[in-house]
């Protein structure tokens, strides 16, 4: 089928998945192979030098899982996509062909809790740093430019939720230090925002979350646009350089808008080894169906809990990009605009003591450290994700004793509403 004619919706459903060549079968199979017959001994020579594309080994590649990649690719509208086997290895994957001992990432003091944990305490295991700056103010990225900056990191959407990036701004301030954007889409999925669009270059996801939507398969992807020239300036030695794993290939002059992905399997998940399961990207696949569907219903419930809570005399505040009071609304509205996602946070009055309450006091909502899920999730980080920092540090990463975290699901609105109703009643009478 040719991607240019079709709608988000359709190519959600479509796109990498054509009945099987070999079997008709009209379903995507789980190719549950660890490796492929060579046709050859020219065939597996060739395969082995990069000459031809094919598949050797489940490490490298996989046909269930190319499925996926073409359709990440394909509604991300980027080149080339990567799949692995969480969210957090498709970070370390995508920082991979950029990075070397001494190189720097520029990132979002806003990013997901884990994201600046694994560049606070395992990027220097690796000799790499990253720089945390205030993303409000886009020039902060250019003031913490270095000679040895070799990215930009921020999130469209910000998990906990309610704060908005703006991707353009920052985009520009990339292209101007000729470093690659990268941007985790986890929370807005391409339905809500397609961060490509407006001149980020790489996008990692947690299919984890909305995109299996499940709340059942761990995953990860790294998705390319293909528009960046890594020859430029010298900085990336890995991709416009010759890579001594491959008898010195150049892969940017080889492989041209392809270089970035082939350089992630052919060098990141070969050496690095974090492959995302077939059975995993099958469930993904099948989840991604029903994307637009659920992102949808997500959005337009978590709109109305966000206004019910707003109103709600036991709450203090309402961290949601979708009510106009909100510091982000305008920059939601550029970029979100079919809505600002499902995961926001609120504060109840009465702190801690009140927080735990509202946890125990839920009954459809599950109390858990997730998100996405088509269940409606709830979290008290401050007892939970958070409970190793100080009160201080809490307060600094939005996780104060007073703060909920929600995943708001596909249920019925009116029932996610009256669990709220009668678990903060319980709580504060
Ligand atoms: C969950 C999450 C991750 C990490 O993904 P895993 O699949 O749990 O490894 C990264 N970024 C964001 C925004 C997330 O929500």
């Amino acid at each position: 089928m040719s991607d240019k004619t079709y709608g988000f919706e359709t190519l959600a459903v479509h796109a990498g998945a054509a009945p099987d060549p070999a079997t008709g079968a009209r379903a995507l199979p789980i190719y549950q192979t660890t490796a492929y017959a060579f046709d050859d001994a020219d065939h597996a020579a060739a395969l082995f030098n990069l000459q031809t594309v094919g598949f050797i080994y489940s490490r490298l590649t996989n046909p269930t899982n190319a499925a996926l990649e073409t359709r990440l690719a394909t509604l991300e509208r980027g080149r080339g996509c990567t799949v692995t086997a969480s969210g957090h290895a498709a970070q370390v994957l995508a920082a991979f062909p950029l990075m070397s001992p001494g190189a720097e990432i520029v990132a979002s003091s806003r990013l997901y809790g884990g994201s600046l944990q694994q560049m606070r305490n395992t990027y220097p295991k690796f000799g790499w740093s990253a720089k945390i700056v205030d993303a409000d103010q886009p020039e902060n990225f250019k003031r913490a430019v270095t000679a040895n900056t070799k990215a930009f990191f921020i999130e469209s959407l910000a998990n906990p939720g309610g704060v908005v990036s703006d991707i353009e701004a920052i985009a520009r301030i990339a292209e101007a230090t000729g470093v690659p954007l990268l941007v985790d889409n986890t929370l807005a999925t391409p339905w809500l925002c397609r961060p490509i669009d407006y001149g980020a270059t790489l996008i990692v996801h947690s299919t984890t979350k909305f995109l299996s939507g499940t709340g059942t398969s761990m995953g990860g992807a790294v998705v390319d646009s293909g528009k960046f020239d890594w020859a430029n300036g010298g900085k990336f030695p890995s991709l416009a350089g010759p890579e001594p794993a491959y008898h010195g290939l150049n892969f940017f002059e080889t492989f041209g808008d392809m270089a970035y992905t082939f350089h992630c399997h052919a060098v990141g998940l070969r050496d690095l080894g974090p492959s995302q399961a077939p059975f995993n990207a099958w469930i993904t696949m099948l989840g991604m169906e029903s994307l637009s569907l659920r992102m949808e219903r997500h959005c337009a419930n978590a709109q109305k809990v966000a206004e019910f809570l707003a109103g709600h005399p036991a709450v203090a505040w309402v961290n949601y990009a979708g009510l106009p009071s909100n510091k982000y609304h305008q920059l939601a509205r550029k970029y979100l605009p079919k809505g600002a996602g499902s995961v926001f946070t609120f504060g109840v009055k009465g702190g801690y003591d009140v927080g735990v309450k509202v946890v125990d006091g839920v009954n459809l909502f599950s109390h858990l450290a997730n998100i996405g899920d088509a269940k409606s999730l709830i979290i008290h980080p401050a007892s939970t994700t958070h409970r190793q920092l100080t009160d201080e540090q809490r307060v600094a990463a939005g996780a104060g004793p007073d703060v909920l975290r929600l995943s708001i699901g596909i249920e019925t609105v009116d029932d996610i509403i009256a669990d709220l109703q009668q678990a903060l009643e319980k709580a504060t009478s």
